[in-house]
């Protein structure tokens, strides 16, 4: 749902968050938290019960755990995608617990975030992914100076009109949506060229090339960094 309110990147951003997790410290934990960065948390300590109101409440932001009595968070997730694909979700997890499934999630605006986690990570997860719930309300997605807008499909840096092919488009919504996350050469392929590639393909690599050398400014090099062994990370630009 949209919500008018006065922001700058840096300010907490008014919203109400569903909280589903079944453990009542982490509940305590992130509930406090979030609220003293300005959030409003509403929690549900069963499954069946958070997936009703998830589907049936309005909610900017959804916690989700992962192992939860009634329905399990991948259950109330699957539904939630469905019945309201806007909402982003942040899935709690334990280490270990899913990580290959969610990599196979994070399609549908789902962050997750590995537990123990800190409340300074989960409260800045929480502000980038309604930045970008609103982003794309919009149509308009941002980094910095980098701006793409989704309708008309235009590019710019900074004040410079930039041209880019379709799949180099492809590939820079796909940086903007996961701004500030390590993105594996394997994400990228299957998420922008959308099926699984000869992994020794260097496509990736190349088209990288390519957005950096269109979206350099002098003195200004787009913030698309390299990390190393692993893929590529776009900087959040906040
Ligand atoms: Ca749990």
């Amino acid at each position: 749902m949209q919500r008018s309110v006065d922001r700058t990147e840096e300010q907490a951003v008014s919203a109400t968050i569903l909280l589903v997790e079944d453990e009542p410290g982490i509940v305590d934990f992130v509930r406090r938290g979030l609220q003293a960065e300005g959030f409003a948390v509403e929690a549900e300590l069963d499954g069946t019960e958070g997936e009703r109101r998830a589907l049936h409440d309005s909610f900017d932001l959804i916690v989700l755990d992962l192992m939860l009595p009634g329905r399990s968070g991948l259950e109330i997730l699957a539904s939630v995608r469905q019945a309201k694909p806007s909402v982003p979700v942040i899935v709690l997890t334990a280490r270990g617990e899913i990580e290959d499934r969610v990599v196979g999630l994070d399609a549908g605006a789902v962050d997750y975030l590995v537990k123990p986690f800190s409340l300074a990570e989960l409260a800045a997860r929480v502000r980038v992914q309604l930045r970008l719930a609103e982003q794309t309300t919009t149509g308009i997605l941002s980094a910095g100076d980098i701006e793409v807008n989704l309708l008309t499909r235009q590019v710019r840096r900074g004040s410079e009109q930039v041209r880019l092919s379709t799949t180099e488009f492809e590939l820079l919504v796909y940086l903007l949506r996961h701004r500030g996350r390590v993105l594996s050469r394997e994400q990228i392929l299957s998420a922008v060229w959308g099926y699984e590639h000869d992994p020794t393909t260097n496509v990736v690599d190349v088209y990288i090339g390519y957005l950096r050398r269109k979206l350099n400014l002098p003195e200004n090099p787009v913030p698309i960094f390299t990390v190393r062994t692993v893929g590529y990370r776009l900087g959040d630009g906040a």
